[in-house]
């Protein structure tokens, strides 16, 4: 028997920022005092720092969902003809909340582990001129794959149409210029890239959004995106807020702001790049090969092995919780996080257990292999750098 400890390593909840996790224990303040409208202040205009948006930005109490949720009541009606782009779990959930709230959505569907392109969007777009909105993920987390969030822009740009994306694993692992490209709406969710644990929803609303509200008819209550701007504007939430929540999340965006945005999209994006040459140096397969995004990696488990195994060996032998594949995708795929709070080191770990598995498992699998492909990754960017803090995001 050894000692393992616990290390959360799934694409949301994600490891916790420690300096975000003790502010929580100031709790004990009131949600209509000074002391709370000066953190709810700074963590509305820190959102907007981090997001890079002149846009508003709303803070809800809900996971990400609600705030996908909020999205669809505030900004159309019963009716409405929308586009939904999806290629894995997440965007199938867009499908199920638009028709929940009776719109009426054109699906793209693209197998798992691909994308929607651009060229798909303008088509459809050009084919129906009623179409109201259209939905997609950043990110797709349940397949690893990222979208082409820009080229998308630019066709829907062209049209009256609200651009409705959820970036809950895009923000902080992909460049998403909200207010240059036109992105109407932008969702986020406080246990992904922000480093804290689940509970709060956040969203940018760009002016042509808050415009389409006037008009919407959903009924909306507690997700009331107006209610909660007026009552923004003077430090407060409409409701009682998850105040532990924005503790942490005025400190994770103080660190965040410290590192930089650009720089915490970078470290996603470097340690993902590595993970893909670790697994290619194991000679394991991508499952979006084509599109990969970098939030989350997921890799296929050699032929003939459950990838159930794989994530409870991790669990069980070292204490590492990663993600298995949902869906469909159970069993075939493991998936490795890189949003947030996460360094070399959890890789350099988590690619020397993974090669320890495949080993016990009955994989040929030479030691160090996937290891030396992350060392080398790590050494290009930063090995000969003198100022490692410019070098490798802190
Ligand atoms: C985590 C996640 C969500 C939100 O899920 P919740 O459980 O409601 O927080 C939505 N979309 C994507 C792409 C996600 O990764």
């Amino acid at each position: 028997m050894y000692i393992k400890k616990q290390r959360l390593l799934t694409p949301g909840p994600t490891p916790l920022l420690p300096q975000a996790l003790h502010a929580m224990m100031g709790s004990d303040i009131h949600h209509r005092t000074e002391d709370f409208r000066k953190v709810y202040k700074s963590v509305l205009s820190g959102l907007r720092e981090v997001m890079q948006t002149s846009h508003d930005v709303i803070v809800l109490v809900a996971s990400g969902s609600g705030a996908m949720e909020a999205s669809i009541q505030n900004c159309f009606s019963c009716g409405d003809e929308v586009l939904v782009l999806t290629a894995g779990k997440f965007g199938e959930r867009w499908v199920a909340l638009t028709k929940a709230f009776g719109l009426k959505p054109t699906v793209i569907e693209e197998p798992y582990g691909s994308s929607v392109r651009p060229d798909q969007v303008a088509a459809a777009l050009a084919a129906n001129p009623n179409i109201r909105g259209v939905f997609v993920q950043a990110s797709e987390t349940s397949t690893g794959a990222a979208h082409d969030i820009e080229g998308m822009a630019k066709v829907i740009r062209q049209h009256d149409v609200l651009f409705v994306i959820d970036a809950i694993t895009g923000l902080g692992t992909m460049p998403l210029k909200i207010d240059e490209w036109g992105l109407d709406i932008v969702i986020g969710g406080s246990q992904k890239a922000f480093m804290i644990p689940p509970g709060l929803a956040f969203l940018s609303v760009s002016e042509k959004a808050w415009k389409r509200m006037d008009e919407a008819k959903n009924a909306r209550f507690y997700f009331d995106l107006k209610r909660e701007r007026k009552n923004a504007l003077n430090g407060e939430s409409a409701w009682t807020p998850a105040v532990s929540l924005l503790l942490a999340m005025d400190e994770a965006l103080k660190y965040i702001r410290n590192l930089g945005m650009d720089n915490l999209v970078a470290n996603a994006q470097l340690l993902a790049r590595a993970t893909r040459a670790a697994a290619a140096a194991l000679g394991l397969e991508l499952f979006s090969p084509t599109c990969p995004g970098s939030s989350v990696t997921a890799i296929r488990a050699p032929q003939g092995m459950d990838s159930g195994v794989i994530v409870k060996e991790f669990r069980t032998r070292f204490g590492s919780i990663i993600a298995n594949g949902q869906g469909s995708m159970k069993g075939q795929i493991f998936r490795v996080a890189h949003l947030g709070y996460f360094d070399f080191a959890d890789l350099f770990a988590m690619v020397a257990e993974l090669e320890i598995i495949l080993a016990a498992n009955g994989h040929p699998v030479e030691f160090g292999r996937g290891v030396a492909a992350v060392q080398n990754i790590y050494a290009d960017a930063a090995l000969l750098k003198k100022d490692i803090k410019e070098a490798v995001a802190v």
